[in-house]
This record gives structure tokens, sequence and C-alpha cells, in this order.
């Protein structure tokens, strides 16, 4: 057993003795495991040692996956595999606190980890929805043939996620993945396997899922690269950094040419125009950066405020800043947590110093380090942000809001958003719809969002465009990306 400590009492879990695959958790097959410290960032204090899976393991869980599509898990029907997802619902349910603790163990507030698993939950439950309603096409029948189509599992999938959303990052995968009848192989982030980890836990004891179905492979790029490279595996969906994307699409074409999804890094534009309602407005664009402590692929880390608005708005931004409650994600009393860990957190500190020395911005607000234990790093807002520094440019993936210089038309915002590589999100706030139109027409992004940022919902599609990827997390378009469709045509 180990416990976490929070303020409502210690919580007990059981050990996990390392990857979990054939439904039970087992040592690790390589010769020389390679055993992780998970820490907790707030306190730097040890939670537990967790044994990653090696290429050996990557191949056990291939052939658990292969004995299982052709056996048990071939027969189970869309109603069977409805249920198991509803099952998977109703445990995460069950052990909703327990869960919680494990994210919030991650530098993440209580109040956010909790909704994180409280959206796995629902996407579990929205798949489930999906998993017997999969349907082919009929054409009417011509010159004496008649066509159809028909849908079927991709086959194994291989699913490798990020440390900033870890059970729900996974659950927007695994979810349609299972519900289309795949087989997968989680990979998490290194920093972050235990939810991922007692997701496994939970599945073994609560649903039928047949031996082989579901593995967790916990580790970092050794593992991460096994799975990209391996040629019993079908599918790769990839959350994560653009640099290690471009990796996994190379390792992907030099295999067997597995079809990959990419959901990548951004560095979202947020615009707010003179007629907005700017209290709304300041409260979502704090948000849009703040939340999980900028560790948010959508992060709105690049502000665009309509010409004459920008003392005001700054002003108020500056005062929700001061509010924030920064401390121990194990204690209800604060809402602004850590970077998951010591990389992350020199990492952002050094975009911070570099732009104090580039001189091409002002400080506002925040800027340091917040107290001597932990990765806490202050709210922390740029202004004047010159269009070329590396604070206007480069994907931060921490608290720091670059304010770039106030904009004169609709036009002039636009352009200014849109100049960048990347394309994953954006946000505008009007009340003007005709402006609104123009710019959920306009801005290069896969998701626009007025009025409110943040709202990924289970049924609306989710992914980017240009260099932040391609393919789609959740909504119907996800069941798309782990279903074949073969041509069927029968001289009648
Ligand atoms: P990362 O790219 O460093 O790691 C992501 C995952 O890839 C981890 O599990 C890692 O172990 C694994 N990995 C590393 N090298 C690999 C390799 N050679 N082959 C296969 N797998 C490998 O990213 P990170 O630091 O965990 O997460 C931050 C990044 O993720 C940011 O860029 C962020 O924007 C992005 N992200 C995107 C989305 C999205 O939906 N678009 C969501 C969350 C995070």
């Amino acid at each position: 057993m180990f416990s976490i400590k929070t303020s409502k009492g210690s919580v007990s879990f059981n050990r996990f003795v390392g990857p979990f695959i054939n439904n039970k958790f087992h040592p690790t097959l390589a010769s020389t495991p390679v055993k992780r410290q998970i820490l907790n960032p707030c306190t730097e204090d040890l939670i537990e040692t967790v044994q990653e899976a090696s290429a050996e393991d990557v191949d056990l869980a291939v052939q658990s996956a292969q004995a299982a599509l052709k056996g048990p898990w071939k027969h189970f029907s869309g109603k069977k595999r409805r249920n198991a997802l509803l099952d998977i619902a109703h445990a995460l349910e069950k052990n909703l606190w327990k869960m919680t603790v494990l994210e919030a163990a991650c530098g993440k507030p209580l109040e956010e980890a909790k909704f994180d698993i409280e959206e796995s939950i629902e996407c579990f439950r929205y798949f489930a929805g999906h998993a017997d309603k999969i349907s082919g096409s009929n054409f009417a029948t011509e010159g004496g043939h008649k066509s159809y189509t028909v849908r079927k599992p991709v086959g194994i999938c291989g699913l490798i996620t990020s440390f900033n959303y870890p059970l729900n990052l996974a659950a927007w995968k695994i979810a349609p993945a299972l519900a289309c009848g795949n087989a997968v192989i989680l990979k998490p982030a290194p920093q972050t396997p235990l939810s991922s980890l007692m997701l496994g836990e939970l599945i073994a004891e609560h649903t039928e899922l047949p031996a082989g179905v579901f593995s967790v492979l916990p580790g970092g790029e050794d593992v991460g690269s096994a799975i990209v490279s391996h040629k019993g595996i079908h599918k790769v969906s990839f959350t994560g950094s653009g640099n290690v994307g471009r990796k996994v699409m190379g390792g992907a074409a030099n295999s067997n040419l597995k079809s990959v999804i990419l959901e990548l890094g951004g560095k979202s534009p947020l615009i707010v125009f003179k007629d907005a309602d700017l209290d709304q407005a300041v409260e979502d664009v704090f948000g849009a950066i703040f939340s999980n402590m900028g560790q948010n692929c959508c992060a709105g880390s690049r502000l665009f405020l309509e010409s004459g608005i920008e003392d005001e708005f700054l002003s108020k931004l500056k005062d929700r800043v001061k509010q924030v409650k920064i401390g121990d994600t194990l204690d209800e009393a604060y809402d602004f947590g850590t970077m998951v860990d010591r990389v992350q957190f020199e990492r952002v500190m050094g975009f911070i110093e570099n732009a104090k020395k580039e001189g091409k911005s002002k400080l506002l607000v925040g800027g340091n380090r917040h107290g001597e234990k932990g990765y806490f790093i202050e709210p922390t807002v740029f202004t004047d942000v010159d269009e070329t520094s590396t604070l206007a440019k480069d994907e931060i993936f921490g608290p720091v809001l670059s304010v770039m210089k106030p904009f004169k038309t609709i036009e002039e915002a636009l352009e200014r958003a849109n100049a960048t590589p990347y394309g994953l999100a954006s946000g505008v706030w009007t009340k003007d719809l005709s402006k609104s139109e123009q710019c959920i027409q306009e801005l290069e992004t896969g998701v626009t969002w007025v009025n409110c940022y943040n709202m990924c919902s289970v049924h609306l599609p989710f992914g980017g465009v240009k260099q932040s990827g391609f393919g789609k997390d959740l909504g119907a378009e996800a069941m798309g990306e782990y279903l074949t469709v073969k041509a069927v045509t029968i001289r009648v």
C-alpha cells in the first residue's frame, strides 16, 4: 500500500507492481528494471516508485491484444462493449475521491482534479452510447449490383499521452477505441502514471473486458518509441509536443505505416474587442491562461486587446491574478498549484528569466518562483510583448500570458493572431455577431470559443490544424478514427 495525505485525511492505494497486461499487474520483463520515483511536485516528497515497462513488455501486451482480438473480444457485441464502458464509468464514479487525489498529487488543485475525473466519466458514458450504433452505408442497387460499406475496428491501438490531464486525455482515446472494438495499449506520461494504472485495477475488478484488451505500460521515451515502431500495432494516437509528434510520425512511417493521430501544442490567441463584457472577458482570459497553471495545450497565451481598453482590462486582470491562492494542491484551501516536475519548472522559469533579460516586453505581475519548496510559479503577465520575442512565439506550457500590442482593426487582429505555425484553439470576446462570425471563419484553429474559453465537451470533436496536429479526439468524429471502412459490392 501507499498513501497520500490530503486536508481531508489520508487516502490509501494498492501498490502497482509494474505494467498492467492481461488484466493484472506484473513485474517488467526487462532484465534490468527501470524504477521511476513519482514525487509530489508541491512538497518534492516521494509518493510511489513505479517499475517502468520495456520493449519486451510492449511485445507481451501486443501478443495479449492479438489473442483477445482473435478470441473473446471479437465476439463482444456492441451492446456488451457499451455495458463494459458504462461499468468503467461506474467504477470511476465509485472511486471519484481516490482518483481525484491521484490527479491532485500531480500538482493540480483538488477542484480541477475532480472536474477532470468527472469529465473522464462523462467521456466513457458518451462513447458507451456510440458502441452499439456503429453502422455502414447502403447504396441503391444499380446495374445488377448492390453496394454497401462495413466498418470494422482498426485492431491494436497504441495510445500515448502527455502529463497535463493524465486520466482525461487517456479517456478521450481509450473510450472511442474500445467502443469501436479495438484493443488498446496505453502509455501514460512518465511523470503521471498513477491514475492510468489505477484505471487498469478498476477495469480488472469491475468490468468484463477480456484479458489483453486493455494494457497500461508506464514509462518514457523508450516505451513510447517501442510502441510507435511495433509492427503489430495498427494505429497510434499521440498527445504531446510537436517535436515528439514528428518522431511518432517518422516511427510510424518507418515501421508498418500505421496511421497516426497527433494532438500537439499551441500558442492560442485571445482577441478582446471594445464592445465585449469586460468583466466576463477578464475572468475568461484568466481561466484561459491560468487553468492547470498554464499546462494546457489550449492555453490562451497571446492576448490581443482592441486599442483603448488596455488600461482598464489589464488593471482588472492584475487584480484577478492577485486573488489566486498558491499552495499544496491536496489542500482545498488553495486553487493554484505547480509545474508537474522540476524539468518543467526550470523550463518555464527559463522563459520568464529570458523574457526579463530580452527586454522586448514589460512585466505586469508575477515573474517569480513561489516559496522555496515545490515547483510553484506565480501567475505571470507580460505586456507590450514584441511579436518577434520568444514570449510571443514559443509554447511555454506554464502560467505566462503575453499581452501583445493593442490592435486597431479586426483584420489586423486576425492577421496577427494567425501569424503562428500552431492552430489549436482561439478565443474571441465581443457582443457583435458579425465580428464573431468573421473571427470564426478566419481564425486558423481547430477550435474557436466565443465569449467563453476551454469549453471542451465530449460531443464536440477536438483537435488542431497547422502544426498543432491532425485527427480528432471526442465527438462522433473520434469513432471514425478507430474504424476502417470496407466497400462491398455484390452481383445480385
Ligand atoms: P512530450 O511530447 O514530451 O511527451 C508526450 C508523450 O510522448 C509522453 O508520454 C512521452 O513519454 C512520450 N514520448 C516521448 N518521446 C517519445 C518517442 N520518441 N516516441 C513515442 N513517445 C514518446 O509532451 P509533454 O511534455 O508530456 O506534454 C506537453 C505537450 O503536450 C505540449 O506541447 C502540449 O501542448 C501538448 N498537449 C497537446 C494536447 C492536445 O490535445 N493537442 C493536449 C495536451 C498536451
